[in-house]
């Protein structure tokens, strides 16, 4: 409880206050106005990452008494101080808020941390001298896509079928041997359709930056609920693109139906009950969950519509709800 009551700890619980507002709010505002433009869903959903994060210094600047006991007796809303006392379940409520920051850390490394770095040190598949007709099998689906950036792709070797983007400024389109054997040359196409959507928009410094703001609360289960919802936008925003491109949504729904079926669920996982096969178990179900709401918007296909007055919308929702978190103490 000490912890609660000092400066540090009272800006902690007033992030998780914050950001768990905000996100009820967006989530209701997205349903309620049916934003469902995958690019203009994530815009919202930055929102519980921002607004909490900026909403704190700004407040301070503006009113450097907004954490005095005059404050929140007179002006608060709502005051979490006096909450954290409180018993719930037998526990004080104080004990909680520890369990939940001790979850959210745990689930951050498990969920971002450890699988970016992953990703980040293991070598690149060696590049494989393959078969002839691979070569132009993947050299076909691409040439059908004109002048996207996917004209250097490269096949390497690799035991699962892949493919990303790498070299420094990740513009390279790496596919693995395996992926161009499994996928016929329309579903071939469908994918590196949609890895150029991710080249195109930069997803890869802007993931990079996202990671970041995720660290700054790294103990807060809701900014990871919010990285993992805008990945699942910004996969569904380059969904889009291929489909705009290539005319095929069948194509990538199949794509993603058999990459998926051969590569996840099969990597770290095993029964032993430590916390890495919990974590791993957590992954491979939520990554599938992901795959079968992108094949399933990809299997009844209608182009989605922007909002009104988008930008709009946009600046109320930070505005009016980052006033109301000013009398959240
Ligand atoms: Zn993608």
């Amino acid at each position: 409880m000490v912890f609660f009551s000092s400066p540090a700890g009272q800006y902690v619980v007033q992030v998780l206050a914050h950001s768990m507002l905000m996100a009820l709010v967006v989530e209701a505002l997205v349903k309620i106005w049916e934003v469902t433009r995958p690019g203009t869903r994530l815009q919202f959903r930055l929102l519980y990452l921002l607004v909490p994060l900026m909403g704190w210094p700004l407040y301070q600047l503006l009113w450097p008494d907004r954490g005095s006991a005059e404050f929140r007796q007179t002006l608060a809303l709502i005051d979490m101080q006096q909450f954290l006392p409180l018993h719930l379940g037998g526990l004080p409520i104080w004990a909680w808020v520890s369990v939940v920051m001790g979850l959210g850390t745990l689930l951050f490394a498990g969920r971002a941390l450890i699988p970016t770095l992953h990703n980040l040190i293991s070598a690149d598949g060696e590049e494989a001298s393959p078969a002839p007709e691979l070569v132009n099998k993947l050299n076909r689906s691409a040439q059908k896509l004109g002048n996207l950036p996917v004209s250097n792709a490269r096949i390497v070797t690799g035991p699962w079928p892949g493919a990303y983007l790498s070299g420094l400024n990740r513009s390279r389109l790496t596919v693995s041997a395996p992926l161009v054997e499994l996928l016929d040359e329309e579903e071939l196409e469908a994918v590196l359709a949609h890895e150029s959507a991710h080249a195109f928009h930069r997803d890869n410094p802007r993931g990079w930056s996202l990671l970041l703001l995720g660290s700054v609360m790294f103990y807060n289960p809701v900014a990871l609920v919010a990285l993992q919802r805008i990945s699942q936008d910004v996969e569904m925003a380059c969904d889009d693109d291929a489909v705009v491109w290539t005319g095929r949504p069948l194509a990538l729904a199949s794509a993603l139906l058999k990459t998926a079926d051969v590569s996840i669920g099969t990597g770290l996982e095993s029964t032993a009950p430590t916390p890495v096969a919990w974590l791993s178990r957590l992954d491979a179900r939520v990554r599938r969950n992901m795959v079968v709401e992108r094949v399933s918007r990809l299997s009844h296909y209608g182009t989605p519509q922007d909002v009104p007055l988008k930008r709009l919308r946009l600046a109320l929702t930070a505005l009016l709800s980052g006033a109301l978190l000013f009398f959240v103490v």
